[in-house]
């Protein structure tokens, strides 16, 4: 097996499609060898002798050690020079990359091959005694740290140390002698933790560098950030043993990060950050605050033209925005390392767009390179325009760099622990800090905001949180942030570890307590793809909305009909008219406590008008589309008071004594509630219940039609489990609505169906499909009742089956996203039978997987007529929707490829 990949001098051995074994550095560093841009030369490690590696005690493959060798001296002869020489030295980084980014959680080793005799050969070569101690004292530095693993604090402490008895904070005052000596104290510090000499032969550095990035695939923020982002299936990560390339030799070198579009915004600008006299950590770790790339052109306008000259061959060839990392030496390009860039949700639509229309790329493609994420993160919050500007000049505490847009108000913390406790607990958090490293995912995760003293905007807390779309500032340098005390003060003010502070990302402000927030406009791209995804969809795409409100909101967001109204979310609170709230209530636990259907129709008749005007603010919100609306569904004794005062209280609103309502309290007292006295079973044993609600409905429905408007009301029995069943209520409701109707004189079409949500009912689709008219997968309880977990508790536990490093059974949370496997099963059975009997019966799902990607994907499978989901989720199923007519366009093609092959 063939473990290492040469690539230099104009040719590659690799190249971009080979991700998964060279990872996304190595891939990227082949290919742009083969295009001819200027790259230094290397080979890399493959993911598969990383994974060997890791399965075997961490022990190589025995072919190994000679394929490095051979590569190695392959690589002395393109650079000619020797690993570590006295004279002229080849110095090396060796990187990881694996075949998913993941910015900054592996290791890297810079400048290995400097040992006491080489670092004097780089001095005179380069005629920068300075420069060359410096990249002495950087190796040794992070070779103890990362191969050895001593503590980088105590490495860190000697460098402050030593600043301050020069009296500099600045790196680039240290003389050489004051870096040399620091190698000294390095190397004696060595000693004294391991008992052995720091290395000196290059070969053994090499080793040791290789092993250590192999293993920092399983350090705990890699496994954390995989755990966080998702990510799985990958072997390990690559080794890219790259030629060193110094930015920091003088001020005709840099080095510098950049993006072939405004990673932000999308607008087509070439887009980065510079510095002068640097090497690459630098400008990611955010020690520095670079400069923008128009300044580089400015002070290096021929490399500036070459580069630009990268960006476009870069963007043409990859199709797609690039981050790409680059070195000057003395006034020479080295391009070392592109990858597809991470944006912001904005410019991810924008850019999607416009690359479309510019013909980069096709539609499809566009549409396709939208994640479900993209668009929830487009609804994040501003900070509210009605917030007067005097008040926000007033709050105003600091600025910085306006690294990722969106605002974000809560309490300051000073450490990602801290973060991670305190949204534990519920919390808000802000993560203040000085600058982030990867060690702080964890807390960056749940902050709803990042605010740091230093950096860019390709910093690693501005890269790692513009990947979650979360609200970020750096480079907020009058923030002068105190570990000591957890304080951070700037222009005279403090912050203390709790106090609320808010964050503006799109102005780069930060504002002292909470700021009113709100949902921004979306950027007119994001109409532009979801037009074109509307093109491309074949389902429906309803909405779950209980109010005229939410159902106008669901239009807004593309909603095409209601697909679930559950009616009794009615019974609690009056939107339209709020003070009414009470009296919905008492007449709905006036009917529960009712003990004769008398009673009971009583107060069924008090809450007739109301259901009713809800009804007709839906229908006319829905303008014509469809409105699926559910009958009663949830156990009674929700509704009722189970504390004595509370109980004392309603007796004495509704007129009856006390011990009424405690006895009824009582009988309604379920062991297992979810599976007891709810859903349609409530209609069997109480008609009247139905009675009113379709009465509510379709006078509803008959008055909207008399004005002129269009309705298409679709009555809808919850829980259902067997024909006859269905049957008792289908002739209830037509009987009910029959006789209004035909009172009316008007012309009504309505449906009658049923939702498949106890898996019985899925069996017999046959049997249900011969009474209902549409089916409607409650996949909520359809999951509940087919894998035994109940939605309420499965919280206590389930975690447990999703998590990989715990049990791992399921991939997901199959209450999020629909267990295609079994309850996906379920469905096709149900929908085949079904379907075999009613040819043309409607078919939807209203479950809460209706609003999840892969889920709207199975559905659109299956050959459902429509999903439904809720207000905000809409765009993402109408995007999930056109994606799997893309997705199955692209495997028919492939198997017709396919099938021509074997032929
Ligand atoms: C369902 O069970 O999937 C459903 C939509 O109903 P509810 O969530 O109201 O039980
Ligand atoms: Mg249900």
């Amino acid at each position: 097996m063939k473990y290492v990949y040469f690539y230099g001098a104009g040719k590659a051995e690799g190249d971009g499609t080979m991700k998964e074994v060279l990872g996304g550095k190595g891939a990227g560093l082949a290919e742009m060898t083969k295009i001819g841009l200027p790259v230094p030369g290397g080979f890399t490690i493959t993911t598969e002798c990383c994974d060997y590696y890791l399965t075997h005690g961490n022990k190589y493959p025995a072919s190994l050690r000679a394929e490095v060798k051979s590569n190695l001296a392959r690589l002395e002869r393109a650079t000619k020079k020797k690993l570590g020489d006295a004279n002229d030295p080849l110095l090396v980084s060796v990187r990881s990359g694996s075949a998913r980014s993941m910015p900054g959680m592996m290791e890297t080793i810079l400048n290995l091959g400097l040992n006491s005799k080489s670092v004097e050969g780089l001095a005179r070569n380069t005629k920068n005694e300075r420069f060359a101690w410096d990249a002495y004292r950087r190796f040794v530095q992070m070779y103890s740290a990362v191969v050895i693993g001593l503590p980088k604090e105590a490495l860190e402490e000697k460098l402050r140390a030593m600043k301050t008895r020069l009296g500099t904070k600045d790196d680039t005052q240290v003389p050489a002698e004051a870096w040399r000596e620091l190698v000294g104290e390095y190397k004696e510090y060595f000693k004294s933790q391991t008992g052995q000499d720091f290395p000196e032969d290059p070969e053994e550095q090499l080793w040791g560098a290789i092993g250590a990035v192999f293993g920092s695939w399983n350090a705990e923020k890699a496994v954390t950030y995989r755990r966080v982002e998702k990510i799985t299936g990958l072997l390990g990560t690559a080794v890219n043993v790259v030629q060193m390339v110094f930015g920091n030799i003088g001020d005709n070198s840099g080095t510098g990060v950049c993006f072939t579009r405004d990673p932000s915004t999308g607008e087509k600008t070439f887009y980065g950050d510079f510095l002068i006299n640097a090497q690459g950590e630098d400008v990611v770790a955010g020690i520095r605050t670079p400069m923008h790339l128009t300044e580089m052109a400015r002070l290096m306008p021929k490399v500036y033209k070459q580069l630009e000259k990268v960006r476009q061959l870069l963007e043409k060839h990859y199709r797609d925005m690039q981050d790409m990392e680059f070195t000057v030496e003395e006034g020479t390009l080295y391009m070392l390392q592109t990858r597809v860039g991470k944006r912001t949700p904005t410019a991810t639509f924008k850019m999607a767009v416009d690359m479309a229309k510019e013909g980069l790329i096709t539609k499809e493609m566009a549409i396709d390179r939208i994640k479900s994420e993209d668009i929830e993160r487009l609804f994040y919050p501003v900070i509210d325009p009605s917030v007067p500007k005097a008040e926000l000049a007033k709050r105003k505490i600091a600025e910085g760099i306006n690294a990722v847009p969106g605002a974000a108000a809560g309490k300051a913390v000073f450490s990602a622990e801290e973060a991670e406790k305190m949204a534990a607990k519920g919390e808000k958090v802000i993560l203040v800090r000085r600058e982030t490293s990867p060690e702080d995912v964890g807390g960056m995760f749940v902050a709803q905001g990042i605010v740091t003293a230093t950096g860019g905007k390709t910093s690693h807390a501005a890269v790692v949180a513009r990947g979650w779309g979360k609200c970020c500032i750096v480079g907020c340098e009058k923030l002068d942030v105190d570990y000591s005390t957890n304080t951070a003060t700037a222009n005279g003010r403090k912050i203390n570890e709790g106090d609320w502070i808010t964050l503006d990302g799109n102005e780069g402000v930060v504002y002292e307590g909470a700021v009113k927030l709100s949902t921004p406009q979306l950027p007119p791209s994001f109409s532009t793809l979801m037009g074109w995804a509307d093109g491309v969809r074949r389902l429906g795409i309803r909405t779950n909305a209980d109010t005229p409100h939410d159902a106008r909101k669901a239009r807004e967001m593309g909603a095409e009909g209601i697909g679930l109204c559950r009616t009794e979310h009615m019974f609690f609170k009056d939107f339209e008219q709020p003070e009414k709230s009470v009296d919905r209530q008492l007449a709905i636990q006036e009917m529960i406590v009712a003990e004769t259907p008398e009673a009971r129709r009583k107060a069924l008749a008090k809450l007739l008008p109301y259901q009713r005007r809800d009804f007709i603010g839906i229908f006319k919100a829905m303008d014509g589309f469809p409105v699926t609306i559910r009958l009663i569904d949830p156990p009674l004794h929700e509704f009722v008071p189970h504390d004595r005062e509370k109980q004392e209280e309603l007796a004495r609103k509704i007129g009856v004594d006390v011990e009424t309502i405690v006895r009824r309290v009582e009988q309604l007292h379920e062991s297992n509630p979810m599976l007891g006295h709810r859903g349609c079973r409530l209609s069997i044993t109480y008609p009247e219940i139905l009675e009113m609600q379709v009465q509510a409905i379709v006078e509803a429905a008959v008055e909207c039609k008399k004005s002129g408007a269009k309705v298409f009301p679709e009555i809808m029995h919850p829980l259902v489990m067997d024909k006859k069943e269905l049957q008792i209520l289908a002739d209830a409701t037509h009987r009910v609505a029959g006789e209004i109707v035909k009172k009316s004189g008007v012309k009504l079409e309505y449906m009658v169906g049923t939702m498949i949500e106890v898996p019985r009912a899925a069996i017999l689709g046959d049997e249900i499909a011969e009474v209902a008219q549409f089916f409607s997968f409650g996949t909520n309880d359809l999951t509940q009742m087919t894998m035994g977990l109940s939605r309420d508790d499965a919280g206590r536990f389930l975690p447990d089956y999703v998590d990989e490093k715990k049990a791992g059974i399921f991939p997901d949370d199959p209450f999020q996203s629909l267990d295609v496997k079994g309850v996906g099963k379920l469905m096709k059975w149900c929908i085949e039978r079904g379907r075999s009997v009613k040819p043309k019966l409607k078919l939807g799902i209203c479950g809460e997987h209706g609003g999840d990607g892969p889920s709207v994907k199975f559905c659109h499978q299956v050959g459902l007529d429509y999903v439904s989901a809720s207000p905000f989720r809409v765009p993402i199923a109408r995007l999930a929707a056109a994606q799997a007519v893309i997705e199955e366009r692209a495997a028919k093609k492939s198997g017709k490829k396919a099938g021509r092959k074997i032929k």
